[in-house]
């Protein structure tokens, strides 16, 4: 799909039919303008007729606004699947959190992504597609973006489909494409402890997040069946490697679930862990999956929680809940549309 290729490609794709160079560009621009084909002017029919097959192949097929602005969009796929996309405001510009997978085979406990495991990895093009059309949608273009930031914490375990999270990366951040700093991007990991050190090796520099969710491995295998194969121990280590490349500081998430892992007791050995680590630890309260009995703890408790951190010399903050009223939080997103959601 067009998408997969970068300027270059498309150049040497267009040659390659017999048409001039410049026409590589044209083609580039229209796609991740997310323009359809069919309805792009400048191109000759021919040359539209000749890369139709590999025209990307899906289109937002549903879009739901939260009271708070965040905006969930629904993307169906080709061969049927959904994939969801969140788009969320803040002060400094759009923030996307974009789906790396169909469907997840975590099975974290919590989380809705992996209820019907994993269908199949999303193409490097399938998820800057999901770029494209909420740029388009939020009426940014190529040249003028409306997103500044990304999240990879959609539905999907990024480190699961190394390769083609990988070539997103270079996609976007191309200066003949969107053009986004990695310092404007984040990858969230449930910890693929080696994936860590391969991310760093391999040159990348984007922010890291490790959703941690427990203080003891004994505890987290209960929620996170990946703790069965990487300690907490590991993991850090892992953590401290990326550091040490990168100098971008660790994030942290801590999801809070009621009685389970919230206790101050917690908060303190949370502390312990991570004393001395350059990280920020995003906190943030369980938000429910009707599917499964956890349930999150109270505001009050939350904040409590984060006051203790920040006081045992923690960097933390308790995140917002956005769009929840649409199943766009944080674990909500699903690969199918389940009545109600
Ligand atoms: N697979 C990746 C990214 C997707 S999940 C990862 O595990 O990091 C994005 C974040 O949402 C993770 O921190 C995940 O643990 C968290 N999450 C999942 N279900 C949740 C829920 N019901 N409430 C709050 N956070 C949840």
């Amino acid at each position: 799909m067009l998408l997969d290729l970068s300027l270059d490609e498309i150049n040497e794709y267009v040659v390659s039919l017999g048409w001039p160079k410049f026409r590589g560009k044209q083609l580039f621009d229209a796609i991740l303008n997310g323009k359809q084909l069919a309805k792009v002017t400048n191109l000759p029919e021919k040359l539209k007729k000749d890369v139709e097959k590999d025209e990307p192949n899906f289109e937002i097929t549903k879009k739901l606004v939260a009271k708070d602005g965040t905006t969930k969009y629904v993307f169906k796929m080709k061969d049927g699947n959904l994939v969801e996309s969140v788009l969320m405001k803040y002060v400094y510009g759009l923030t996307l959190c974009v789906s790396t997978q169909v469907g997840c085979r975590m099975g974290c406990k919590f989380c809705a992504s992996t209820l019907n495991g994993l269908v199949r990895n999303l193409s490097a093009g399938e998820i800057l597609q999901q770029v494209v059309l909420a740029n388009r949608d939020q009426n940014g273009s190529l040249k003028k973006r409306a997103i500044t930031n990304i999240v990879l914490m959609g539905m999907g375990e990024p480190f699961d489909n190394y390769d083609e999270v990988t070539k997103f990366l270079k996609l976007v951040t191309n200066k003949d494409g969107f053009n986004i700093s990695q310092r404007n991007i984040t990858i969230s990991t449930c910890g693929i402890e080696p994936m860590i050190y391969k991310l760093a090796d391999d040159g990348f520099s984007v922010n890291l997040t490790i959703s941690l969710h427990a203080t003891s491995d004994e505890k987290r295998k209960k929620i996170m069946p990946i703790a069965n194969a990487f300690s907490i121990e590991k993991i850090l280590k892992a953590c401290n490697y990326y550091f040490e490349k990168t100098g971008r500081r660790i994030g942290f998430e801590y999801t809070l679930i009621e009685g389970e892992n919230d206790s101050f007791q917690e908060a303190d050995k949370l502390a312990n862990l991570l004393k001395g680590m350059p990280c920020h630890v995003n906190v943030i309260s369980l938000n429910p999956v009707k599917e499964r009995s956890l349930k999150g703890t109270d505001q009050k408790k939350a904040y409590a929680f984060v006051k203790h951190l920040n006081e045992k010399g923690i960097s933390a903050t308790k995140r917002r809940t956005m769009g929840d009223d649409v199943g766009g939080a944080c674990g909500q997103l699903r690969s199918s549309l389940l009545e109600g959601s």
